[in-house]
């Protein structure tokens, strides 16, 4: 055993001796390392969101694409249905289950940012409580390192739907990485030359222009989203799989006990048909996975394949072009939040085609609170007094934010009116259909603007 080493580190010596007669001729010079070259960077929040999409990336991987994951959390909070293992602890297992979870398709690159579990449909916490500023450096550094072709993310927006803050701030992030990765004065250290042989501090990245980037919604409406990008079948045969996409989607799954073990086990007791029907039923995987196109730098059609355009190499790096900021009247009252945070995302990075519901609406849990997060904008030059009232369905009530406030001259005020929101009758469905809350503003005796939101009460929904 030790001659064997002896032998060995003599080997090892003799390779990495210097190359006297290399000073002849030209010296190579080092290069990225070809083996965590992607065409498809999934970037999601949590270890079994990867789920999301595993059909179509096992679809990809026949086509011999190469996938890589980007996780924002390790899932440390939750119940574990597997065992005692709670908090950072369950984190360390959840990372694990979502690497055996990617490793039964066959991808292996698969990193986690230092992102928290935020419990919350308020992308907006999620980014305080991830971190933004350091998970955005992150991401940037595995966007250049990677060099993806295409990112794929979770749709950043707010609907009824599950909309997790957290799935939100990984479309948000991948959105800015899209559009940071290849520009060489964000994070310049990543892409800086090394000043020594073993260079401690950078990094020697190249900058990365992805050509495209696809979203796929967490909402439950379908129709908003539906021709805003192409559609794949789950329920084709994998060639390499030979069993549809649906179902190495779910063999995949399978990794997932901390979080599923009551699904699996129960899985364990069908048989196939069984597993068919309950799967691709219509809360399961029905018959098409759909994205929607956020932006291409290469052409192709809005509906076409993912690879539509796409020819190996890189492009230069496009510093998106912010549309015009929509002229506002000297006062005016505005939806906040999230909300008015999209509407300037979408411009900042030129999501001109992003679908987004019109009135804005979330779902909440009843009996509970909805707030609504107002700015009220006075750019006249002198103080002004505003007078809000909302206008709300039978059995919710104001609790506070309604009445007048001073707006002094050429501020924006930050305000919000909380609504009482009325327990479900016992009896109730899941969920109602959405009902309509308005706002009013009114300023000198004259109507300034106004703001709708929808509202859906559930029996349970994640907080606001
Ligand atoms: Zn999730």
């Amino acid at each position: 055993m030790r001659r064997l080493a002896i032998q060995l580190w003599g080997f090892i010596l003799l390779l990495s001796a210097p190359q006297v007669a290399a000073a002849q001729h030209p010296a190579t010079v080092p290069l990225a390392d070809g083996r965590y070259k992607t065409d498809i960077l999934l970037v999601v929040a949590h270890p079994d969101d990867e789920g999301a999409a595993t059909p179509y990336l096992a679809r990809a991987l026949d086509e011999g694409k190469r996938v890589a994951v980007v996780f924002g959390t390790r899932g440390s909070s939750g119940a574990n249905e597997a065992g005692a293992e709670q908090a950072a602890a369950l984190g360390e297992i959840r990372e694990i289950e979502a690497r055996n979870a990617l490793a039964t398709l066959g991808i292996t690159n698969v990193w986690f940012l230092s992102g928290k579990d935020t419990a919350s449909q308020n992308v907006l916490q999620s980014l305080a409580n991830w971190g933004h500023g350091v998970c955005l450096e992150q991401l940037v550094r595995l966007v250049r390192l990677t060099r993806p072709e295409v990112i794929l993310t979770f749709l950043p927006g707010t609907f009824i739907g599950e909309d997790h803050g957290d799935h939100q701030a990984s479309g948000v992030l991948a959105t800015e990485a899209f559009d940071m990765a290849g520009d060489p004065a964000a994070f310049p250290e990543q892409v800086a030359a090394p000043m020594k042989r073993l260079e401690p501090l950078l990094e020697n990245l190249r900058p990365w222009q992805a050509k495209k980037i696809y979203y796929f919604p967490d909402a439950d409406r379908e129709d908003i989203f539906r021709g805003k990008g192409p559609e794949y079948s789950v329920k084709e045969i994998s060639k390499s799989g030979k069993q549809p996409f649906w179902r190495m989607a779910l063999e995949s799954f399978r990794a997932h006990q901390t979080q599923a073990k009551s699904f699996l086990d129960s899985l364990a007791q069908m048989d196939e048909a069984q597993i068919e029907k309950m799967a691709t039923s219509d809360s399961g995987w029905s018959d098409a996975q759909r994205f929607v196109l956020g932006k291409s730098l290469v052409g192709g059609t809005v509906t076409g394949d993912v690879f539509e355009g796409i020819k190996p190499g890189g492009i230069s790096f496009v510093r998106p072009e912010a549309a015009a900021a929509p002229s506002l009247p000297e006062l005016s009252v505005e939806l906040a939040g999230p909300w008015s945070f999209y509407a300037e995302f979408r411009r900042a990075h030129a999501l001109t085609n992003l679908p987004h519901p019109e009135p804005p609406e979330i779902a909440l849990q009843a009996p509970g609170t909805l707030v609504i997060p107002l700015w009220l904008r006075n750019q006249t030059a002198q103080a002004q007094e505003i007078t809000l009232t909302a206008t709300l369905p039978a059995g919710w009530s104001a609790q506070s934010g309604t009445g007048k406030f001073i707006v002094p001259a050429k501020q924006v005020a930050a305000s919000r009116i909380e609504v009482n929101l009325p327990a479900l009758a016992e009896n109730a469905p899941r969920k109602s259909d959405p009902q309509e809350v308005t706002v009013r503003a009114e300023a000198n005796g004259q109507g300034i603007g106004e703001v709708k939101l929808r509202v859906e009460l559930r029996k349970r929904a994640l907080p606001q």
